[in-house]
């Protein structure tokens, strides 16, 4: 290969109408016009950049000069086509507009249109960025379109047409050049790589296609710069590191925590991705694409796929978070902050996941739900993590909104936005036959009520994160969530104050033992009820059936 390469985009433009990528209502209607010789004096191209409006103008160019056209195409071969393809035509003149806007150089395009061609039979001129010409030159082009010369044809391009006068437009034959489909731009490229003799597979193609975004200019620039990574070979996951873009494994991974409710998972795999180099302006992208993909198969078959509103939320959110990322100082924490919010506002009704292994009860509902993010890789599967926002919950219950409100001297701790406040939170627990529900955990609220009657404040606070599991011998065992508050607890006036809650509501003489959550709990002695029971509403709901356990609680519509 050479050492100076002529860009793909130069080398394999396109010659004929028929080469044209992707445009092929243009390129038919083009042709037929040649070949019934009705040729207008202006046309007007418009689409985005690199769909193929230049090159369609060069094309007409030589094909209303071509001396033996062939079913509307230029021969290429006769005296018109080979010095206009060689760009040494006096005839075919290119103006950018971007460059040359002012009345001067359109004055002098107007005095120039009144002499006749130099060789060829129709002087062609092509007006690049025509919408950058300025209102006097345009004012002053108008005129020249009113009535142009016999032997004179313009062609217009331009990637906004909105900001041409409707004089203009209106003197115009248009054609809209579309977006091209990355299936006609990964054929084109695949014969580009097969003629330049570098190997690559099928994937690649797509993900280039994919890439340019209609704009097959920006494809075949992207293809250069990844023929030069490496020599003669394109293989998928050089190209995609290359692209900044996430491997689809991770992204399942990645979508599977945040969908479950494993932000653990979902973080770790985040931190994961960010070390590979993966561009998150990229994964975003990859991630409302594959939003987008399973929303429309929930809707088409949701027998298969019931969805629930996760995959229109991360459709939303992608399809608005591009602009914020691009604005972020730093992108990655943008992407956090998109996904959180999602993960926040997204509850995936219990029939899309169903919960797996132990049954899932409701906690206190008089308790704010604090949430931390997990700053270690994720934990085991099988040991999930204690911390998941309420919103994220499989099931849910109300919160009692009479009893849900922070103390103003409450340790801050990271909430997750205003919907993680008076939140339940959801823990697992061992499956257990139907039983009575312990009185001392079913009146658990009664005696956080005391501490807020009693001693609002820091002790409230620190009430609101405790839960009993287990009475032994007068010894009440409470698991406390965050180790903060455990120190906290232990701390003796603040544990003098529990036991007087305890002994206050549940009777005398009872001692506490205080640990963090999530330890082995010593067996009940009264040996049923689950491990944490719901208080406020639920509680009070209990009271009317004793015996028996909650399950699950679903509040549906929740947003
Ligand atoms: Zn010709």
């Amino acid at each position: 290969m050479n050492s100076v390469r002529q860009s793909l985009y130069l080398k394999y433009r396109p010659r004929r109408f028929e080469e044209l990528v992707g445009q092929e209502v243009v390129a038919r209607t083009l042709r037929n016009a040649i070949r019934e010789r009705r040729l207008g004096h202006a046309y007007l191209f418009t689409g985005i950049r690199g769909t193929g409006k230049t090159s369609a103008a060069r094309i007409l160019a030589r094909a209303i000069n071509c001396e033996h056209p062939e079913e509307g195409e230029p021969c290429g071969s006769c005296h018109a086509c080979e010095s206009i393809a060689a760009g040494r035509s006096l005839d075919v003149i290119e103006i950018d507009a971007a460059t040359n806007r002012g009345i001067d150089e359109i004055r002098d395009l107007r005095e120039r249109t009144q002499f006749l061609p130099s060789e060829l039979r129709t002087k062609v001129y092509i007006i690049d960025e025509a919408h950058m010409l300025t209102t006097e030159a345009g004012n002053a082009f108008l005129k020249t379109l009113e009535e142009p010369p016999e032997h004179a044809c313009f062609i217009l391009a331009t990637t906004e047409p909105q900001r041409l006068t409707e004089t203009i437009l209106s003197r115009c034959q248009r054609f809209d050049f579309r977006r091209i489909p990355a299936a006609a731009m990964a054929a084109h490229l695949t014969q580009i790589c097969r003629q330049e003799g570098i190997e690559t597979v099928p994937e690649v193609m797509a993900l280039v296609a994919e890439a340019g975004a209609g704009s097959l200019r920006d494809a075949e620039s992207l293809l250069d710069r990844l023929i030069g990574l490496d020599e003669g070979i394109l293989a998928l996951d050089s190209v995609r590191a290359a692209l900044g873009m996430a491997d689809p494994d991770a992204i399942g991974r990645l979508l599977a925590g945040l969908r479950g409710g494993d932000l653990a998972d979902a973080w770790a795999e985040l931190r994961l991705l960010e070390g590979a180099g993966v561009d998150p302006r990229q994964l975003l992208r990859s991630l409302g694409a594959q939003a987008r993909e399973r929303q429309w198969a929930a809707l088409a078959k949701p027998a298969v796929d019931p969805g629930g509103r996760f995959w229109l939320d991360l459709m939303d959110a992608c399809a608005r978070g591009g602009s914020e990322l691009r604005r972020a100082d730093d992108p990655w924490m943008a992407l956090e902050v998109i996904l959180l919010r999602l993960a926040s506002a997204s509850s995936v009704g219990a029939s899309a996941a169903p919960p797996a292994g132990p049954a899932r009860v409701i906690s206190s509902g008089t308790q704010t739900a604090p949430v931390e993010l997990p700053k270690a890789p994720a934990p085991e599967s099988s040991n999930p993590p204690p911390e998941v926002p309420s919103g994220m919950a499989q099931s849910v219950a109300e919160a009692d909104p009479g009893t849900s409100a922070p103390s103003p001297n409450e340790p801050p701790v990271g909430a997750l936005g205003p919907a993680a406040a008076g939140e339940p939170t959801v823990a697992d627990a061992p499956a257990r036959p139907a039983g009575a529900a312990a009185s001392w955990q079913a009146r658990w609220p009664e005696v956080v009520d005391w501490a807020q009657r009693n001693h609002p404040g820091p002790f409230t606070a620190l009430a609101r994160e405790t839960t009993p599991v287990a009475m032994n011998d007068g010894i009440l065992t409470i698991e406390v969530r965050y180790e903060w508050h455990l120190g906290k607890l232990r701390e003796p006036q603040y544990r003098s104050l529990l036991e007087q809650a305890c002994r206050s509501v549940l009777g005398d003489g009872i001692s506490v033992d205080l640990r963090p959550a999530g330890g082995a709990a010593p067996a009940p002695e009264d040996g049923g009820g689950a491990r944490q029971v719901g208080g406020g509403a639920l509680a009070a709901a209990l009271k009317h059936f004793p015996g028996s356990t909650v399950r699950k609680v679903e509040l549906r519509d929740r947003r």
